[in-house]
């Protein structure tokens, strides 16, 4: 076993991670408070070519293949400045799913995503099909070379910023995941409707709408793939997205043990710091265990993808591993800070708030183990088959 990083990566995660803690770290705070994606922190992440670096050079981007390097990016990127490290995954996420375009859609949409003149959006949850994404409902008809588009969608990254849309929208309503398609929705599309601004717990410095769709007509070009495939390119597509949210979840891990250590140090309490009492000792021994233990199956997932190996299970353990410890890693940041940990002023209070959304987004993690133990107990459930499996 090799655990040394080459010395591209160590070069590359030091460079972002003085970036954000200079550049990103102090707009957090306003952001926060504020609410919504924010273009200045976009620009500033495009100068160093953050957004397209998993895009292939001929289409903006900087070419950066590599699972590993990328989760490593995200988690510098995550311990300084969470909803740009968020921000960052979703935006590589969507062009992921853009690689399966054709030649026409990739230069129109692609490019501008991987040099951060645009972001995009995608699709999928709706108000009564989450988890069960198969239950989706909104439907694309097609007509006279359009696609017409009737459905409502909800909790959409970035929608209202985004210049075009992936919609998951059923062609066909007796094929289950297989009448499910990918189309691109341009933002002045005609009958597309932007609902209010979400206000959130954390991830503040995204923009999340409902979006809904009544009679909203696009092209027939605009199909993504083929036609009934979407979900299914989408679902492969995204589990190297899994592991970069264990990543975002890792970044904020390790900012939380680092804010408490440095408070268990300079914290007085009955004449001593904090960090001489054993039971806080013993939260810090704790943090840092598990943090090391999740960072270390998050990297191995990464490097099975890299290495060609199955690693759809591995994405699954790493997600729920890494996001699980991150908000219990949270919650003990906050209780060694005492009543000032519960104050905006300090740090973790944010933390504790933004690690929510890791549990969530991205398959919850229930969802995960029920990927992980299916694959194991090997069984042939149409669930299953939707998340693709780890072995042959
Ligand atoms: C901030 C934010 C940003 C998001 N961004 C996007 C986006 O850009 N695009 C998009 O399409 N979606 C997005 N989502 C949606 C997100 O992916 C879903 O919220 C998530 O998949 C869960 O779906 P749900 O909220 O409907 O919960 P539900 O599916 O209703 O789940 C509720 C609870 O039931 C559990 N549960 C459900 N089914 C099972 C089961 N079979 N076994 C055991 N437990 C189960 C879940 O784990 C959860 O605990 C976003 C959500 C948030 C909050």
């Amino acid at each position: 076993m090799d655990f040394k990083l080459t010395e591209e990566q160590q070069l590359l995660k030091k460079n972002i991670g003085d970036f954000a803690r200079e550049e990103l770290a102090p707009m957090v705070r306003e952001i926060d408070e504020k609410g919504g994606f924010s273009w200045e922190v976009w620009r500033k992440l495009a100068s160093l070519g953050i957004p397209g670096l998993a895009a292939p050079e001929e289409y903006g981007g900087e070419g950066v293949e590599s699972l590993l390097t990328q989760t490593m990016v995200v988690e510098e990127l995550a311990r300084h400045d969470f909803s740009s490290a968020a921000n960052v995954v979703s935006n590589w996420s969507i062009m992921h799913v853009l690689t399966v375009g054709n030649e026409e859609q990739k230069e129109r949409y692609l490019k501008p995503l991987s040099t951060g003149e645009s972001v995009g959006a995608f699709a999928q949850t709706e108000p009564d099909a989450g988890s069960d994404v198969v239950a989706l409902r909104t439907s694309a008809r097609l007509e006279d070379g359009y696609y017409i588009i009737n459905g409502d969608k909800c909790f959409v990254t970035q929608a209202g910023e985004a210049d075009f849309t992936i919609v998951m929208a059923r062609t066909s309503n007796e094929k289950g995941a297989n009448g499910i398609s990918a189309l691109l929705v341009d933002k002045d599309a005609p009958g597309l409707i932007l609902g209010q601004k979400e206000d959130k717990m954390g991830y503040r410095g995204s923009t999340t709408r409902q979006v809904s769709f009544s009679d909203c007509r696009v092209p027939a070009s605009n199909l993504l793939g083929e036609e009934g495939k979407g979900l299914k390119t989408a679902m492969k597509m995204l589990t190297g997205g899994r592991v970069l949210t264990a990543a975002q979840a890792l970044g904020q891990a390790q900012a939380a043990l680092d804010a408490s250590v440095k408070h268990a140090k300079e914290r007085v309490q009955f004449g001593k710091p904090i960090g001489s009492f054993q039971l806080i000792q013993g939260m810090i021994a704790d943090m840092a265990i598990q943090i090391e233990s999740a960072r270390l199956l998050t990297y191995y997932a990464a490097w099975l993808k890299d290495n060609d190996q199955p690693f759809i299970s591995y994405a699954s353990m790493a997600k729920t591993l890494a996001t699980d410890t991150a908000m219990k890693v949270a919650v003990d940041a906050v209780q060694i800070y005492g009543g000032y940990g519960f104050m905006r002023d300090y740090p973790v209070e944010s933390i504790m708030r933004n690690v929510k959304i890791t549990q969530i987004y991205e398959g919850t993690n229930q969802i995960q183990r029920l990927i992980i133990a299916r694959d194991l107990l090997d069984e042939r459930a149409s669930f299953r088959d939707m998340y693709g499996q780890s072995k042959a």
